[in-house]
């Protein structure tokens, strides 16, 4: 593959942690999305075919499952922060998000100012960038596992409001059932940035990542993806 070191011969193996629609979700058994798409792109340019796989969201931070050698990058909707650096290397930025509170329906929620005067129950993902920053704002969050679990500790009344990447909400909220249910609240402009991570020092491979996030940009293929797993 070019001069490009892959721990799996004839495949560039994925880390990420499922589920993060429209990132990375299961539909009929397969791994789709736009974290996805992007990547097989990248595995086409190499020659080889992608191949996922199901990891804690910890291993993100720290960077184990790249230093372990088990997958050549990690693709999770992962936000570019300095501490994470330390780590592991990242692509360019490639996606800009904010935050997003969504509450029950029935709590009549819409602001973090609102959650603490009225002392209600605040959920996260454990380990995400949405935990921290509520974390700062000095809340004590309770921790979901992933965002399907967020999503059902909201559904059943675990929490009353919930902070999570805003275009994972976007994508909830297509669905009637859950647009019923839930209300959106304030946009928390934290101005993050997705990045893939490599294994620290892995040039070749950041360099081919890079290159295919600067090439879909310009030649629609981006705009495209974004529009098909996204939204306008
Ligand atoms: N963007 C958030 C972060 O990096 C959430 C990512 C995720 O849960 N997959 O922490």
């Amino acid at each position: 593959a070019d001069g490009v070191p892959l721990v799996a011969k004839g495949k560039l193996t994925t880390c990420t942690h499922l589920p993060y629609p429209p990132f990375q979700f299961e539909r009929d058994g397969e791994v789709v999305g736009f974290d996805v798409a992007l990547i097989d792109r990248v595995a086409k340019d190499l020659g080889v075919r992608q191949e996922i796989l199901d990891t804690p969201f910890e291993n993100f931070k720290t960077g184990a499952f790249l230093n372990s050698g088990e997958c050549d990058l990690a693709a999770a909707g992962m936000t570019i922060t300095e501490e994470r650096k330390k780590n592991v290397d990242f692509s360019v930025p490639y996606f800009d998000a904010t935050q997003a509170l969504l509450a029950t329906a029935g709590s009549g929620i819409r602001s973090l100012a609102e959650v603490e005067a009225e002392k209600r129950k605040l959920g996260a993902q454990s380990g995400t960038t949405g935990e921290s920053h509520v974390q700062e704002q000095g809340f004590d969050p309770v921790a979901f596992e992933s965002s399907d679990a967020v999503l059902n500790g909201l559904r059943t009344g675990q929490v009353d409001a919930v902070v999570i990447d805003y275009p994972v909400v976007q994508g909830w909220l297509k669905d009637p059932a859950n647009a019923r249910a839930f209300r959106l609240g304030q946009s928390i402009e934290t101005g993050e940035q997705y990045g893939f991570s490599v294994k620290k020092g892995n040039d070749a491979l950041r360099a081919a990542i890079d290159k295919v996030i600067r090439e879909s940009r310009a030649d629609g293929d981006y705009e495209r993806l974004h529009e098909e797993w996204i939204g306008p």
